[in-house]
Formats: C-alpha cells, structure tokens, sequence
C-alpha cells in the first residue's frame, strides 16, 4: 500500500490549490480525481461565461490570461490544463475515491475503485456538481428531463419548460430562445434570482416582459408526461404542451461520503459540516474540507475566489504539526 503524508480527494480548481501548497512545503501527496482534471469545468455548459473575472480563479500565482472581461468554460480548461503542465502534480485521473477511513491516530486507508493507499492527512475537495437536487414529481425519470444543461441545439424549434431562475437556468433559457426554441420558465419565487450575473438580469426580464419567454412565477412543476407538463399557479392548475424539461434545480455535495468518513452536519437542512474555519480539519483529526463542499447545502456559499484561501490554512496546518 502507497504512503502519503497528504491524499487530495478531488482534482477541482480547489483540490490543485491545495497541491500547489503541499508542493510547496516538500509534501508527499498525491491527488485522486474520478473523472477528468477540473471535471466539474469540463461538464459546464459548452458556452458558459464564468461571474467571476479571470484573475479571481486564478491558484498558484500564475496569470490567467483572457480577452473578454469574463473567461468562459473553454479557456478556463485551457487555463487548468496549464497548471497541471507548470506543476506537474502527482495525480490519478479517474480513480474514484469509495471511503476513507481513520485506522490508526496518525493514518487513514482511503479505499478507491482499484486500490487503496495510506495517508497522515487527507482533504475532502470534492464539490457539489456530481448530484443533482430533485423534484420528486412524477415523470422525473423520463429521458426528456435533463438536470444537466450542455448547449441549446438540441432543443431549438422544441417547447422546453426551464425549471428555476439561478444562473444556469437563465442561461439556458436565453440561450435555447435565441436559439429558436418555444422556452417556457417554472420559477417559484416571484422575481428572478437576485445572484444571477448582473449583465444577464436585465437580459431575461425584458425577454419575460415582452413576452418572448413565458414565465410562470411563484409556481411549482407538478408532473411530467410524455408530451405535456403540469404546472400549479398562483391562477391554478394548467396543462402545457412540452417536448423537454431543463431541471435546473441545483446540486448537493456527496453528504452520505462525508458522513461515512465520520465527518459530523448540523442538524439542520443546511447540513454544514463541521470544521475548525482558520484550519479546514474537521471533527475528525487530519481529514480536512476545502472549496465548495464546506457549505453543505449552503452551495452558494463557497466558490473558487474565496476558497481558494483553504489550500493556504489546511497546509500550513499541516506543515506546522
Ligand atoms: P469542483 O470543481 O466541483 O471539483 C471537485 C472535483 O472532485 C471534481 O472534479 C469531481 O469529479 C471530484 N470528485 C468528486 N467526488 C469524488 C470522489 N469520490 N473521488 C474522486 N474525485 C471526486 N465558481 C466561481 O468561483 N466562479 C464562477 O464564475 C463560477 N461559475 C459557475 C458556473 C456553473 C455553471 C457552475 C455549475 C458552477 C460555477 N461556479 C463558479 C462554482 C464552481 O463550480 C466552483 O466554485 C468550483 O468548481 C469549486 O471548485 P472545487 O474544487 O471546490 O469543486
């Protein structure tokens, strides 16, 4: 079995930022990713456009260069790529880490799907784009409902029905109407989400209010049928034509993982873990959270701007023990 002084669960903009640092300080590590390096990037829209600026995701230092104000999917995979090119990280691509356990007071045996190595610390940098939160409506399961939004071709000259008014649904709305679909939006708050980027606020509520999208506000997506779906208004029930659903309705972190691994959340509905905020290390000694998952349920919480500082407290933590 391979011995580490620190196992990185994760390959994220945030799981490298933490190698970068455990470089730095001559750490023997290695990184585990289940998918490709920045997986999470490389499964965004196809034309998606970052909220944050260039320099705000940079790790390690090192410029990320950029034309437009704000970088988008392609060239932040560009950008990461090139990280790994500069750094030469010690990484397992798609290797799944299963479990880690704590065996004795000074190691962990993290189990992956083909093998299983030691480590004295381990960082739990594992996002929240691999699960997405459902509806639980039925007709759910049916292939026309997509809780991942890649780009609009596929849906031009259809009758989409956008679930949700964050973000990824706005974008996916504008997108497939200029594309030339019929988009209809479910939203169930009365306005737009106050988060969605600033420049594209104004863009999705002229397109409701001239009435070239349709938006049902404080309404809720009841059923899904093959050809139709079932929306509960404030005006009561109706019944609309449709041809695909966009279920934009967020993700969550792999809760079930972190509890396994002994990792304690809050009673409530956030679900936060626990951790010590100036070290990263949680309830368990020497298993530590960075980036995204540290929010729990709280997914707006944490992005790669201002958790990109975690790789800095876990690993001088660790390098000070
Ligand atoms: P992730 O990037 O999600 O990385 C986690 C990695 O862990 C993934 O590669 C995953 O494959 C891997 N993994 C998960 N489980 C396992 C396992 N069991 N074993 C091995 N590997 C595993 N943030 C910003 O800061 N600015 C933005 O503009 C921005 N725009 C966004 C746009 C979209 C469409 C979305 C969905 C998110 C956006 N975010 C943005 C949020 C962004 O996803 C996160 O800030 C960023 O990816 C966080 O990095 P991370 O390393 O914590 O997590």
């Amino acid at each position: 079995v391979s011995q580490y002084d620190l196992v990185i669960v994760g390959g994220g903009p945030i799981g490298l930022a933490c190698a970068i640092e455990a470089k730095k300080k001559s750490l023997k590590y290695l990184i585990i990713e289940k998918g490709a390096i920045v997986n999470s990037i490389f499964n965004y829209p196809l034309y998606m456009t970052f909220f944050s600026t260039a320099e705000r995701l940079e790790i390690g230092d090192i410029p990320f260069n950029c034309l437009a104000p704000k970088p988008g999917r392609q060239e932040a995979l560009e950008y990461y790529r090139n990280i790994h090119r500069y750094f030469k990280f010690n990484i397992n691509l798609f290797e799944k880490v299963i479990d880690i356990q704590k065996v004795t007071s000074k190691s962990f045996k993290i189990t992956t799907d083909k093998t299983q190595y030691e480590a004295v610390n381990v960082i739990i940098a594992t996002g929240f784009y691999d699960i997405p939160i459902e509806m639980n409506i039925s007709g759910e399961e049916l292939p026309k409902v997509r809780h991942y939004y890649k780009e609009a071709h596929e849906y031009a000259f259809r009758k989409i029905l956008v679930v949700g008014a964050n973000n990824s649904s706005v974008d996916a709305a504008l997108e497939c109407w200029r594309k030339g679909a019929e988009v209809t939006m479910v939203i169930r708050k009365n306005e737009i989400n106050s988060r969605v980027k600033y420049w594209v606020k104004p863009d999705i509520e002229n397109r409701i209010a001239e009435g070239s999208i349709t938006a049902y506000f404080e309404s809720n997506i009841t059923a899904i049928r093959e050809n139709e779906v079932e929306i509960e208004t404030p005006n009561g029930k109706i019944t609309i034509q449709n041809d695909f659903v966009l279920a934009l309705t967020g993700y969550k972190p792999d809760l079930a993982f972190l509890e396994k691994a002994g990792i304690k959340l809050s009673p409530d509905e956030l679900k936060i873990p626990v951790y010590n905020p100036e070290t990263m290390e949680t309830n368990v000694e020497g298993l530590f959270l960075a980036g995204v998952v540290c929010g729990g349920m709280q997914t707006h919480k944490w992005f790669i701007e201002n958790s990109r500082i975690h790789a800095n407290n876990i690993i001088d933590h660790i390098s000070s023990k």
